[in-house]
């Protein structure tokens, strides 16, 4: 439990209520929560920190919220930092008056660029005390540092980055570096911080607003819980920081969701599934309720949004605008839309077809069309619009309708365009047999399988969750591994004979994002065509950092096992494995099913770059424990030892 009780609001400020918050205020927060390992403190330090802003200068809440959780803008807008080390090394070298040998040098001791920051601008003597710095001015330099682009780009970033260091105190300088590096890795997790928030809008009043009933005991945890459930999915139906503080301030917590809402324009975080064994599972789990199966199209998720007055957005799985990779859906849907449709948020897999035969062709043909700007008359690559959900329509939100609902009104919206636009393929047959030869049937015809979903009882749209009401069949589970996972490549093993020149293995982890580590999983050497070593040695020799960082969990090896280079993480690979096994080496999941050893994937197999997952939204340990746990072997024998590579 919480005891929020000992904080005293206003006498945190050492500002005067109505003006600007130091940045000094945030980064002796964030240093009190970098160093406390309990969740329910750091969610109360955090919480008090909203308070004191709400309380005294709400204006700063928005840029205290994108701070702490790095986030600038929503994803849609695609305001992102990641400013590469060599930009930064050079400016803290500028600014400190040190060669850039010696900053790097201490990177090799210390691991961490924001602590060599700090600690070299503690060395420095300036002439004349720059103004500190101000949360506000922070959060919009570091916003028009990511904007910047075109003539000398670089040097102007780095004139930005100079000027803020120049002026930091105690730790800023270690903050400001890990923002720019696009991670705070203070430990503080985005859901964390909206939990925070919550709280902080239950126990303060923003200006203006009478204060909230002065709760205790029992009736505060509960009120505190059901705050946070409503903050949580407020944000998973709109993720946009600025809508949702606004309204927050305005109108508190509990007339929240009906200020903000659904709406066309703002993506909602997708639904997600989780893998079975097979059939038998399904048909387990499903026994008592009725549910529909759906092929699984093998291309990109694809929400499409029609907004009031005809404007299309696509967005992808990930919440990022994909409009201008397909123009084509954004021409085809005032065709596809019956003439009721004002406005519809439609979920779907945008898959390539064969132009002449009207075939379904696999994600790797879709993965060769232009990622940005695509112009209609010279798209290479045709796809078709698998629809399989309505999120929304005429301003309304479906969310909380059954799939059975939502379905009719997704086909009473729009009209089967062949080839174009069509509805996801679907049986509601609850047969065993029946089930097993659509599921035959998908698979010839291209598609990877089945996902099953619940279609009366518990069968609303769940944004961003996995949920247990949609459950992927897909056809790997015949042979071996139920699912692939989705890692992320750490390290890298220089390349011998015909792999001279390129990486011939790389150290692969998953996230764990209880503690926003990468934990290591397995080295991967096969799956990879001469094309992919050479563009994947390309990519990521530009991300190769001087250190591993202090985040990720990796055996201290002593010998050739050790990776020849360590990149920053950036990248997200699709794998199959054979299996996964108690490993005496590496480090995924460790605690989850072995008390100290961690699991690793057995004789893993590249598949594909996942272009449509940031890094955060690999694979989690937790997943890999999952699997792990439901390997039909795992259940037959519990003590797996084996070899990890
Ligand atoms: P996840 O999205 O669950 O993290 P993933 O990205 O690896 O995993 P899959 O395991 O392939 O994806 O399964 C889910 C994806 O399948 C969806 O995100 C969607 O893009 C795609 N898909 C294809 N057909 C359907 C369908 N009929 N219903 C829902 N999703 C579908």
């Amino acid at each position: 439990k919480i005891a929020y009780n000992k904080y005293d609001v206003e006498a945190a400020a050492t500002w005067k209520a109505g003006e600007p918050v130091p940045y000094l205020f945030l980064a002796r927060v964030f240093g009190r929560i970098e160093a406390e390992p309990k969740r329910l403190l750091i969610t109360e330090l955090m919480a008090n920190a909203f308070r004191t802003v709400i309380a005294t200068s709400p204006d700063d809440l928005l840029p205290l919220m994108s701070l702490a959780t790095n986030k600038l803008a929503p994803a849609y807008e695609g305001i992102e930092l990641g400013i590469g080390d060599s930009i930064m090394i050079k400016a803290v070298s500028e600014t400190c008056g040190r060669s850039v040998a010696a900053i790097k040098a201490d990177m090799e001791e210390v691991g961490d660029l924001g602590e060599v920051a700090m600690a070299s601008r503690t060395k420095q003597v300036t002439l004349s005390k720059p103004k500190p710095l101000q949360v506000r001015g922070v959060y919009k330099t570091l916003k028009e540092i990511a904007l910047t682009s075109g003539h000398e780009a670089m040097k102007r970033k780095g004139d930005k980055i100079k000027q803020m260091l120049v002026a930091a105190q105690e730790k800023e300088a270690q903050y400001i570096v890990r923002s720019l590096q696009g991670k705070m890795r203070i430990g503080l997790a985005e859901q964390t911080a909206l939990v925070s928030l919550a709280h902080a809008f239950v126990l303060t009043a923003s200006p203006g607003r009478d204060a909230p009933a002065a709760l205790r005991g029992e009736a505060l945890q509960e009120r505190l819980i059901e705050a946070e459930a409503i903050v949580k999915q407020v944000y998973s139906e709109m993720p946009n920081y600025e809508l949702i503080i606004k309204a927050l301030l305005a109108h508190g917590i509990d007339e929240l969701p009906q200020h903000a809402r659904l709406t066309a324009g703002v993506p909602v975080k997708p639904m997600l599934a989780k893998p079975t064994k097979g059939l038998s599972e399904v048909l387990d789990r499903f026994s008592n309720c009725a549910f529909t199966c759906e092929y699984k199209y093998d291309g990109e998720r694809a929400q499409i949004h029609l907004l009031e007055g005809g404007m299309v957005k696509v967005y992808s799985r990930n919440s990022e605008d994909n409009t201008t990779k397909y123009p084509d859906i954004a021409a085809l849907m005032p065709r596809a839309i019956k003439s009721h449709v004002t406005s519809i948020i439609l979920d779907s897999e945008a898959v390539a077809v064969d132009t002449k035969t009207g075939a379904i062709l696999p994600f790797q043909v879709l993965s060769t069309r232009k990622r940005k700007d695509a112009s209609v008359d010279d798209i290479g690559v045709k796809v078709c619009v698998f629809a399989f959900d309505l999120l929304y329509l005429n301003g309304e939100s479906y969310l909380q309708r059954p799939l059975a609902e939502r379905r009719a009104a997704l086909h009473a919206s729009l009209q089967v365009l062949p080839r174009e636009l069509e509805f996801a393929q679907a049986s509601d047959a609850a047969d065993v047999d029946a089930i097993q030869e659509f599921l035959l049937e998908s698979i010839k015809g291209n598609c990877e399988g089945l996902m099953i979903k619940t279609l009366a009882e518990n069968a609303t749209y769940e944004p961003s969750r996995r949920s247990l009401n949609w459950l992927k069949v897909k056809k790997d589970y015949l042979a071996g591994m139920t699912d692939s996972c989705d890692l992320v490549p750490i390290g890298a093993y220089y390349g011998k004979g015909k792999r001279t020149g390129v990486y011939g293995a790389y150290l692969l982890a998953c996230y764990n994002p209880d503690d926003e580590t990468y934990e290591s999983v397995c080295k991967i050497g096969t799956g990879f065509n001469d094309e992919a070593l050479q563009t994947l040695h390309k990519g990521l020799s530009e991300r190769i950092i001087q250190q591993k960082r202090a985040y990720y969990k990796t055996p201290n090896w002593a010998d050739s096992s050790q990776p020849d280079v360590w990149f920053e993480p950036c990248q997200v690979w699709e794998v199959l494995a054979a299996d996964l096994s108690i490993s005496p080496v590496h480090m995924a999941a460790a605690g989850l099913v072995d008390p100290a050893k961690g699991i690793a994937l057995r004789f893993p197999r590249f598949l594909r770059v996942r272009d449509d997952k940031g890094v955060e939204d690999a694979t989690s340990a937790e997943q890999i424990a999952e699997m792990y746990n439901n390997q039909a072997c795992t259940k037959t024998s519990s003590t797996l030892e084996g070899g990890d590579d």
